[in-house]
């Protein structure tokens, strides 16, 4: 019986497309290249620390990456991030869902809204979908207020719903822009406490975080260079290699009988 904790890394496989919500061009092209050229740096580094993960991917990136796509789902999870990232309608639910399930030949459980945006559960039944990752328990000003919303797994009818974590006590977010932040003792101590909590913790980055974004005019704390966040992943990979087993949220959901 295993009885170690587990860590879900998870990634956000999309479109680069931040530099437009700073008013700054960027082509379809060049949004795929920049994911690409992040993954290429992340990949290498899940292997050697046996990492199986969920890429949270958008229909639009894998019809334009399937190759790559096909090689991740025999690691990793693919789950839903939606069809496109900066637009949403309800039938790019299910229409994401059955391209992701075309293109891996494997069955897409998963969905995470763009933005960790609200979504409507009762479509994302409809739809096919078993678990949603959209939710974030904590307070982002400017963006949401979920500070009264539960910070572990539950379920609302039949949809299970898998909050992004945040500590126990003051509900400091592990999301990545604490990861690029914060030192790499204190987010390790952060993982630790909500490991020793909950028994698991779901936490969120993007590829694009491992791209060389020097060529957009980001603010400093989005667009830290790429080695500072190899290493901090690698720091981050090193300290808990062994204490906890790095799972994608499908097989977590599926050890605890809830999928
Ligand atoms: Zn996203």
């Amino acid at each position: 019986m295993n009885n170690k904790p587990a860590i879900c890394l998870t990634f956000d496989l999309e479109e680069f497309d931040l530099p437009l919500e700073f008013k700054q061009e960027i082509s379809p092209e060049k949004q795929f290249e920049v994911t690409c050229s992040g993954m290429a740096l992340l990949l290498p580094l899940l292997e050697k620390f046996n990492v199986s993960s969920t890429f949270f991917t958008t229909a639009n990136f894998a019809q334009n990456n399937k190759e790559l796509v096909k090689k991740l789902v025999q690691r990793h999870e693919i789950a839903s991030h939606s069809f496109f990232h900066s637009a949403f309608e309800t039938g790019d639910l299910k229409r994401s869902k059955d391209l992701l399930e075309e293109i891996t030949g494997s069955k897409v459980t998963g969905f995470r809204m763009p933005r960790m945006h609200a979504v409507d559960h009762a479509e994302l039944l409809k739809a096919g979908y078993s678990y949603d990752s959209s939710l974030h328990p904590t307070w982002i000003p400017g963006r949401y207020n979920h500070f009264s919303k539960p910070k572990t797994i539950f379920r609302e009818r039949g949809l299970l719903i898998f909050p992004a974590s945040v500590t126990p006590l003051f509900r400091s977010p592990l999301f990545w822009l604490s990861f690029k932040n914060f030192s790499s003792g204190k987010y390790c101590r952060w993982t630790q406490k909500c490991l020793s909590a909950y028994g698991y913790v779901n936490i969120y980055l993007h590829p694009w975080e491992f791209a060389d974004l020097s060529a957009y005019k980001l603010p400093g704390y989005i667009g830290k260079n790429r080695e500072v966040m190899i290493k901090k992943l690698e720091t981050f990979l090193s300290h808990f290699n062994g204490k906890a087993d790095f799972i994608s949220i499908q097989t977590l959901l599926q050890s605890k009988h809830e999928l």
